[in-house]
């Protein structure tokens, strides 16, 4: 569904990215973790093109989304999720979901409304579709957050640290959340320091550091098996 090949990427002098290629099948849930600075961020960020690509491709199924010009139609086929909630604070969070529904698909209110209560009532919080962001938790507005993609019938997701903002005891109901989305066959890439989560929900788990993809595989492997010292080192400074 997904394809990265050999992605690089600088900013100024600082090459970032050196090279970067990895796959995702439809239904898979992808993990990437490593030190902070490593450009697990920037490889989101490549997905989408909120950063101009330096070299490399990515596809998404047959289209090469480094270079096409209907970026626009690309972005609302991937779900975004980030770790500072991006949520409007003057709608509701049902105003939050709706909004890319009938700005973007130019879907009718009522439809939106709709999907929006059904995508809340997905993620635990349909009893919150009235109140505005300044009235919810951190994980709630990161639930909303998730709504918010999920109302757009993404192809797959990306979550950029959904839950490094949040206090331990919200942190739970936000990983609850991706871990039955997980089960239902969403596509998921992950960039995440919560190691048990990576551990139990991802398909495949992939250690980045340096601007390299060090190991990937699956977790089991990683963690009880890793071909690198460095993955060992990593994995088991924070578990
Ligand atoms: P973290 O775990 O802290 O989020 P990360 O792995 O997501 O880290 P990135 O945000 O991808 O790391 O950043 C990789 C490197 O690129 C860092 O050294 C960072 O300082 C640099 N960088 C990121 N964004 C920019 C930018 N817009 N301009 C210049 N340098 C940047
Ligand atoms: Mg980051």
């Amino acid at each position: 569904l997904l394809k990265i090949e050999d992605l690089h990427h600088s900013f100024g002098e600082d090459e970032v990215l050196k090279g970067i290629s990895l796959a995702l099948n439809k239904g898979e849930t992808k993990v990437i973790v490593g030190p902070s600075g490593t450009g697990k961020s920037t490889i989101l960020n490549n997905i989408i093109r909120l950063v101009p690509p330096v070299s490399g491709k990515i596809y998404l199924e047959d289209v090469e989304i480094t270079s096409t010009k209907k970026i626009n139609q690309i972005r609302q086929q991937i779900g975004f999720v980030f770790q500072d909630f991006g949520l409007f604070n003057h709608l509701t969070a049902k105003g939050n979901v709706m909004i890319g529904l009938t700005k973007v698909k130019k879907m009718d209110k009522k439809e939106a409304e709709k999907i929006a209560m059904e995508e809340l009532e997905r993620v635990g919080i349909g009893g919150f579709a009235d109140s505005y962001p300044s009235q919810l938790s951190g994980g709630q507005k990161q639930r909303v957050g998730i709504a918010r993609a999920l109302a757009m019938k993404p192809k797959l997701i990306l979550f950029d640290e959904p839950t490094s903002s949040l206090d331990p005891e919200l942190t739970g109901e936000v990983l609850t959340v991706m871990r039955n989305l997980a089960q239902e066959g969403m596509t998921m890439l992950i960039v995440t320091h919560e190691m048990g989560f990576a551990r139990t929900v991802a398909d495949e788990l992939i250690f980045m550091e340096g601007g390299h993809i060090i190991e990937q595989g699956p977790p089991e492997k990683l963690f009880k098996n890793p071909e690198h010292k460095r993955t060992r080192e990593f994995l088991f400074k924070l578990t």
